[in-house]
């Protein structure tokens, strides 16, 4: 049976089952699978998959105990229906390269790929274990998480979800999207802080043994990407895309590619590189980040140093300076060494710097490069990609457009389409048509008339819905209201 540790103690070993449903290892650390040399997925066989055939194949893989039969029904529950495209994904032309659409789920963010997913995978686990506990999921988002999150869980049995939110972080479509979800196990709050204080709120309660030892009737669990059953869902898409171009001649069987992506807590692009490390004929992952750019001179230097000014730009889902799953990355790359990847978390809480050595540093380049976008060079981006390439992309796909337009090398480049240009309609519009419009309902309204393109229907739903959820809290306040609610759940 495949093994996951924490990437703090090697000590602390789990079956996948176990590792999905405490989501954070109780050390702080996150789950990662400890060998992953035995799998070597088959190129040929991918390309004969429909994405719930390759899904099954490569989930059952790396969570090797569910049965086969466990996780074929999962994936059915997930992707039966709830995406707009009849295979989940597509991939389509944009100028010389490729657009992986990933944002056709209900929320239209790629969030919805692997949490439509998780409380399928979530409940399969529990049931081998202790049935009467609730599961509290305890969520930061920077906006598309939280309401993939609360779409996937609500009214799932025995499961709670509260989802914390920067306040002044995620653009007002994202927030009225979270704030009309319905459903009896629903709560939505936002914080007077930034993701990073989310997730640190989040990451504290997991850390604190005395609410594990109290609330024995509570199991925590999280549906961030720190989940390790929200990362290899995504591994999927990556194989699913080069099959796709594989078929339809675009690429030779087993040529190279690079896949550029929209990068914030770096949970889509080490899905990337664990495709690559089992078979997907994979050169470079280009980690593409905007103004808040401390992976990409992380990836360039070996530095990573978060004393520096914080930017709320035009792409809030990527407004993160402590990207978590980078500390999977680490673990792997230093051949499992926990002391190592402790030290670097230790300095990294009490100096807000860590700095890798030389032999993790190459072992890095080889596989990454890290380019950002600027906030203008965002908007060009989009100007760029409609008036000439004759495409409407969202402000995170085009810090990935920019990137890939910035390296070349004798690869193909696939882009990672993130979200629907009418999750971000002020900006999409400001940049492509010069257009300002403050009321994202009316800028929605304007965009489809100007880009001739369908606004999404959970979008536009959304106008019509109650606002059921309206808290506001102060960080300082965080760990009392999630206690109160563990309470609540414990009786
Ligand atoms: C979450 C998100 C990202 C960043 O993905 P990570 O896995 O956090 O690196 C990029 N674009 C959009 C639209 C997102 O919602």
């Amino acid at each position: 049976m495949r093994l996951f540790v924490s990437t703090r103690n090697k000590e602390n070993v789990v079956c996948s089952k176990e590792a999905i449903i405490q989501g954070l290892a109780k050390d702080g650390g996150l789950y990662t699978p400890r060998e992953l040399n035995d799998i070597k997925i088959d190129l040929n066989k991918c390309l004969d998959f429909n994405y719930h055939q390759l899904a099954t194949y490569i989930l059952s893989k790396i969570f090797d105990d569910f049965t086969k039969e466990e996780i074929r029904i999962c994936v059915s529950n997930a992707y039966t229906n709830s995406f707009k495209k009849d295979d989940v994904i597509a991939v389509t032309k944009i100028g010389k390269d490729f657009l992986l659409e990933l944002y056709h789920g209900p929320t239209s963010a790629f969030k919805d790929v692997a949490l439509t997913i998780l409380p399928h995978l979530l409940s399969a686990a529990y049931k081998d274990y202790n049935k009467n506990k609730k599961i509290y999921i305890l969520t930061a988002t920077s906006g598309d998480t939280g309401k993939a999150a609360l779409e996937a869980f609500k009214d799932v049995k025995n499961t709670y979800i509260t989802v914390f939110y920067p306040k002044d972080g995620v653009s007002e479509i994202q927030k009225r999207q979270m704030n009309t979800t319905k459903g009896n196990n629903v709560d939505v709050v936002s914080v007077a802080g930034n993701f990073d204080d989310c997730q640190k709120l989040v990451k504290t309660i997991y850390e604190d043994s005395e609410i594990h030892e109290i609330y024995k009737n509570v199991q925590l669990s999280s549906a961030n990407s720190i989940n390790i059953g929200r990362l290899i869902p995504q591994v999927v898409y990556y194989f699913k895309a080069y099959s796709s171009l594989v078929k339809d001649k675009s690429i030779k069987f087993a040529e190279k590619v690079n896949f550029i992506v929209p990068t914030g807590n770096f949970g889509d692009i080490l899905a990337g590189y664990i495709a690559k490390l089992i078979g997907c004929p994979i050169n470079k992952l280009v980690c593409a980040s905007n103004k808040n750019s401390v992976l990409v001179d992380f990836i360039n230097t070996g530095i990573y140093d978060i004393n520096r000014k914080f930017y709320n730009t035009m792409s809030p889902s990527m407004d993160i300076l402590i990207s978590s799953n980078l500390e999977r990355l680490l673990f792997m790359l230093s051949n499992f060494d926990d002391k190592k990847i402790k030290q670097y978390m230790d300095d990294l809480k009490t100096k807000g710097r860590y700095e890798i050595d030389k032999e993790m540093l190459n072992k890095l380049q080889q596989s990454f490069v890290g380019i950002y976008a600027s906030e203008i060079e965002c908007s060009k981006a989009m100007y760029r990609a409609f008036h000439e390439d004759n495409r409407l992309i969202d402000p995170h796909t085009a810090i990935a457009y920019h990137a890939s337009n910035k390296y070349m090398d004798n690869y193909k480049n696939i882009i990672l389409a993130t979200a629907s240009p009418f999750k971000f309609p002020n900006s999409v519009l400001s940049s492509i048509f010069d257009k300002f419009v403050k009321d994202e309902k009316i800028a929605i309204g304007e965009l489809a008339q100007l880009s001739k393109e369908e606004v999404p229907s959970n979008l536009k739903e959304i106008y019509k819905l109650e606002i059921l959820h309206d808290k506001t809290i102060n960080i300082d306040e965080g760990r009392n209201y999630v206690i109160e609610r563990i309470k609540e759940l414990n009786d």
